[in-house]
């Protein structure tokens, strides 16, 4: 009796999930290249993460998406952790290996530098320092993407203080701190403007840090993506500053873990935008 080859299964788990568009750019990726396989999204609660990660390989999954608010727990299910990922403190892709062991990576970090590669062609990252607003999970991959890219100094400043220090901490000298209120300050002499917080998105106050300093040398990019424009891209505009979106960020981060898992390394274009916004 021949047998067929089992069609490889892939998905995102979070809490809630409805939001997520990992579903629509994966799926996109699996019919541009007529490539049989499935991509679904799981709402999966905390208490059954382990369960469900150990019985998915056993129904077909090559890998899984991680998201909120599950991206720090599955660093203690994982039997494999990259050093990225032990670096960030989080992983947001999990390959299912055939040996049944579980191996969790993080691509913000990738993601984060592909995009602004793309969208801001002419940034130099020895160029000058990075002002970095936020320091929640998403600007650990930030910054050590940056400081990996070459990065001579990161201008860190978050509205609780003690974070950006343990950052600093983690990081080390060549990550400063600055009080919140004096964020606008230290973006005058930076190369790089990058918002990891989620002020700006819909359904959250806007981003309320003076612009004023910026000059338009300064590559500005935001990883918030709804709206695409924010008003700090906007006013990075308005101001002469090359802007990237978030978006890409989202896109680029997919690419990976869709090539472990399916084989094919996946092109981000404009049908991949285009998708992930349909
Ligand atoms: P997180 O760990 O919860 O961190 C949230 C950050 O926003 C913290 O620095 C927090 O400051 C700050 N913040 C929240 N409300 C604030 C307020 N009212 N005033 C000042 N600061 C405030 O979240 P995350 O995972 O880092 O994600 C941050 C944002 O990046 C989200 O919007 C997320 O959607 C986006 N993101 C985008 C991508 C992409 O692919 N484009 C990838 C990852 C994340 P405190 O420490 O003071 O609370």
């Amino acid at each position: 009796m021949s047998q067929l080859p089992r069609i490889p299964l892939a998905g995102v788990i979070g809490s809630p999930i409805a939001h997520s568009k990992s579903p629509q750019l994966h799926r996109h990726w699996l019919k541009t290249y007529g490539i049989l396989g499935h991509y679904i999204p799981m709402d999966i609660s905390t208490d059954n993460l382990e369960t469900v990660l150990r019985t998915l390989p056993t129904m077909g999954f090559v890998g899984v998406n991680i998201t909120i608010p599950h991206k720090e727990k599955v660093m203690e299910i994982a039997d494999l952790v990259t050093d990225r990922a032990i670096l960030i403190g989080a992983a947001n892709t999990l390959i299912f290996r055939k040996d049944g062991k579980i191996h969790a990576d993080n691509t913000d970090g990738y993601g984060f530098l592909e995009n602004l590669k793309a969208g801001a062609p002419q940034w130099d990252p020895s160029s000058g320092p990075a002002a970095i607003l936020g320091a929640g999970g998403a600007a650990r991959a930030v910054i050590s993407s940056l400081l990996e890219a070459g990065v001579p100094e990161i201008l860190l400043s978050n509205r609780t203080r003690v974070r950006a220090e343990v950052l600093q901490k983690a990081f080390g000298s060549r990550v400063q701190v600055f009080d919140w209120v004096q964020a606008g300050n230290m973006i005058d002499d930076a190369a790089l403007l990058v918002n990891t917080t989620s002020l700006g998105m819909i359904g959250k106050p806007e981003l309320r840090v003076p612009l004023d300093g910026l000059r338009a040398s300064t590559v500005v990019t935001d990883l918030v993506y709804a709206p695409l424009k924010t008003r700090m891209l906007a006013t990075a505009e308005d101001a002469g500053c090359v802007t990237v979106d978030g978006l890409g960020m989202l896109l680029h981060q997919a690419v990976p873990a869709f090539e472990r898992w399916f084989g094919r390394r996946p092109e981000v274009d404009r049908a991949t935008r285009a998708a992930a916004l349909r």
